[in-house]
């Protein structure tokens, strides 16, 4: 499980927004912390300089031993890899069953020639059809990805994450599309995993009684700075 480390990141978009300033902060391995603020304050920017998807403009970042910021091409792909990262909008393959969408996950390390095949090995399909039930999705390894409700998709796309063996789970506001029940079971699902695994998981959310309810740290962002860093349960709105 890996930690990460902001030190003085910023961020400014080619049209000149800046959407981070200066942000440092240090996650320790196993924590499981939620990002939260209003839309546009920077979460997404934030998480995505983990992986790569979004440059820092300014100070570094650091998850376990990579140093992202100094990452290019090739040793990119490899970080990102080890980084499992879910979305609001679940991406599933729609027309493609459970299994093979989950099975996408364990070719994010595999040589580009068993990619083009497309074989998986016995490994892959235990890791898979492993990660499939651990968050109870397993009855579904034949449905279609379109066939499935909103919270079996995201439950599904979790199960592919997982199948990456990730180092550290991103979560790009996985439940902003679903009903509070299914919020909350998705939620749950994440704890759980960030508590059997010891995997370091970073979830970004709107909702504060959700980031209270099941993450233990949280980081407040306001037009691009922290406003706050401490205990889940501690943080009111007004922070
Ligand atoms: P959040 O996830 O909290 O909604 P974002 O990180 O998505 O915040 O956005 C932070 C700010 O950066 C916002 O003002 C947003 O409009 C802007 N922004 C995000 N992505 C881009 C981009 N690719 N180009 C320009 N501006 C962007
Ligand atoms: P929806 O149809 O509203 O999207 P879901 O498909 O997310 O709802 O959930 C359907 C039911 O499965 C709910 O009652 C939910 O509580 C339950 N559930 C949620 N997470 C799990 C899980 N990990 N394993 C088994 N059942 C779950």
């Amino acid at each position: 499980s890996w930690h990460v480390e902001l030190d003085r990141v910023s961020v400014t978009y080619p049209n000149g927004t800046r959407a981070l300033k200066e942000a440092s902060l240090r996650i320790e391995a196993g924590e499981m912390v939620s990002i939260v603020g209003l839309s546009g304050s920077g979460k997404s920017t934030l998480i995505r300089t983990i992986n790569g998807l979004v440059r820092a403009t300014g100070g570094t970042v650091a998850v376990g031993p990579h140093e992202v910021t100094a990452l290019r091409g090739r040793a990119l792909r490899e970080l990102r890899g080890h980084v499992g990262m879910i979305f609001q909008g679940f991406n599933l393959a729609e027309r493609t069953d459970v299994y093979h969408n989950v099975l996408v996950g364990r070719f994010a390390h595999a040589p580009a020639w068993r990619n083009l095949l497309g074989i998986p090995s016995p490994d892959d399909r235990e890791i898979a059809l492993t990660a499939l039930d651990s968050v109870g999705m397993l009855e579904k390894v034949w449905a279609r990805g379109g066939a499935l409700s909103g919270g079996q998709k995201q439950r599904v796309a979790i199960a592919r994450a997982l199948s990456q063996e990730p180092s550290i789970m991103l979560a790009d506001e996985p439940v902003a599309s679903l009903d509070p029940p299914t919020a909350h079971a998705v939620m749950s699902d994440l704890r759980r995993i960030n508590a059997e695994r010891g995997l370091t998981v970073l979830v970004n959310i709107h909702m504060m009684d959700l980031a209270r309810e099941y993450t233990t740290r949280m980081i407040g962002l306001r037009a691009g700075e922290i406003v706050y860093d401490g205990p889940a349960q501690d943080a009111t709105d007004a922070d």
